[in-house]
């Protein structure tokens, strides 16, 4: 019986390693090749993909699970059979000829979008996405689904979660979160950010980003802090995650808020459990329960009166005579200040999900049938109309911004909202059962967040499903109250 399991270890921590590997050519891609590099590295990774599936699909894996399945009665070994199976399975079940098919027009896709969104030319991309959208909604038959084809594609990134939730959530989200922003915008004080005027040097931010990662308690000797032109988080192991940023001189906050999302992230895969390490238990169920996370940290801890009341001062310290004037007021108004806009990436934490929303319903027309890929500009143009009450002046500015789709990626912009669900509704058991957090965080004491993030999310990994493991610390499923209640209580007044 040990034996069994342990050689289901060994072959686990191969696949891992694997994807580790192929994860660092990825980073490598991002952060230091040489752009003429691209073409081998593409090679690179294919052949390691497919080595990679060859081991994820192999009849010893498959033998030794079914071996396992019966025999092991030791929970965490139970759920770490479990999920390899849930793996093994999701990889068997796209035939080979898909997976090639889906590769390629990815590719093709995702070049031919770079340039439609350069130039605003939708009618370029258009026969790509086309196809891209055939190849989502063949998959889904591929995988099997109960309820919605959405569903089939939803497990890629958000488990336990199912369309049929999602519509009413998001649609009644939408509605109550509409009204907040009209509101909101209608009483805001004008805008007083005269001050930032000028430029901010980039080591001095790069230093104060530093400071206030040491405090989180993100390891930097099990981690590093690169710049890339679209930051994000990777890690290769527990001891090594990595996070990129990027820096603008005009703005002391931009490179700032990018970090302290990146490295909430960080704090999560830093923070699984070492006896599972190299196994999919030492891993987030999903991308809702990342972003959980990572939001948290940028928004609800970044954005706060408490956060600005400790490092105003910091800040002044790497910025010498540059804002000795300056008030924490003046630093939350222009950190949070509610505008409806075009671009996602850029928008405020109040409009932010209706970004994300209009998003999720097009997809689902799509993928249910009911929206054709050349009626999507207009149908998005109508939705921003609705939701933001904005005019999109052309479709770079519209629906060719995200990446997403070129990927063929369907089923993802919803984590970003359930994100932000998940971590208001967890901060507020953390606030409830830590009464000095505020406190602590005024104080520049991050570290008993972290703590308590690491015993109630990150050592769990994948023993549960995001919408479990919420359920378990707030005692409620997830939903939209307690996100309507912290923009309230932070913006509502205004
Ligand atoms: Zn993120």
């Amino acid at each position: 019986m040990h034996t069994t399991f342990e050689r289901l270890r060994e072959l686990l921590a191969e696949i891992h390693d694997l994807s580790a590997a192929m994860s660092l050519l990825e980073w490598d891609m991002e952060v230091m090749m040489p752009p003429k590099g691209a073409v081998a590295r593409g090679a690179q990774l294919a052949t390691l993909a497919a080595i990679r599936h060859r081991l994820q699909t192999s009849p010893e894996l498959a033998r030794l699970l079914d071996d396992l399945a019966r025999r092991t009665t030791d929970s965490d070994e139970a759920r770490l059979v479990a999920e390899a199976r849930h793996d093994y399975e999701r990889a068997t079940k796209l035939p080979e000829s898909f997976v090639r098919r889906f590769a390629e027009a990815q590719s093709a896709g995702y070049n031919a979008w770079l340039g439609a969104k350069a130039n605003s030319d939708f009618a370029a991309f258009r026969p790509h996405l086309e196809t891209l959208l055939e190849l989502a909604r063949e998959a889904t038959g591929h995988y099997g689904y109960e309820g919605s084809p959405y569903n089939a594609l939803l497990d890629n990134f958000e488990r336990g979660m199912r369309a049929e939730r999602l519509r009413p959530l998001l649609a009644d989200l939408a509605a109550r979160q509409k009204q907040l922003v009209a509101r909101i915008v209608e009483h805001q004080a004008p805008r007083n950010d005269a001050w930032l005027e000028g430029t901010w040097d980039i080591a001095a931010q790069r230093a104060f980003s530093l400071r206030v990662l040491a405090d989180m308690g993100y390891d930097l000797d099990a981690g590093r802090l690169d710049t890339a032109p679209h930051p994000f988080c990777t890690h290769f192991d527990i001891q090594d995650v990595r996070i990129t940023t990027r820096y603008d001189e005009r703005d002391p906050f931009s490179a700032l808020f990018s970090t302290m999302h990146e490295a909430g992230h960080a704090l999560y895969d830093q923070g699984f459990d070492p006896a599972w390490n190299r196994t999919p238990l030492a891993d987030a169920p999903s991308l809702g329960i990342h972003e959980c996370n990572s939001r948290m940290w940028e928004n609800i801890v970044g954005r706060s009166e408490a956060f600005w009341t400790h490092y105003l001062p910091v800040l002044r310290e790497h910025f010498p005579g540059r804002l000795d004037g300056v008030s924490v007021g003046q630093v939350l108004g222009v950190v949070n200040r509610v505008a409806p806009s075009l671009i996602r990436v850029e928008s405020d934490e109040c409009t932010y999900n209706l970004h994300v929303i209009a998003r999720f319903e097009l997809e689902m027309d799509l993928i249910e049938g009911r929206l054709a890929v050349a009626d999507l500009p207009e149908a998005w143009n109508a939705r921003y109309r609705e939701y933001l009450g904005i005019e999109v002046p052309d479709d770079a500015h519209g629906c060719l911004q995200d990446v997403h789709w070129s990927h063929g990626m369907f089923g993802y912009f919803p984590t970003y909202t359930l994100g932000n669900l998940y971590a208001a509704q967890v901060f507020e058991t953390a606030c409830a059962e830590m009464p000095t957090l505020w406190d602590d965080i005024a104080a520049g004491r991050l570290l008993p967040l972290r703590e308590w993030l690491r015993t109630k999310i990150h050592l769990v990994g994948r023993r549960h499903m995001a919408p479990d493991i919420v359920r378990s610390i707030t005692g409620s499923e997830p939903a939209a109250d307690a996100f309507l209640a912290y923009l309230e209580r932070k913006f509502g007044a205004a």
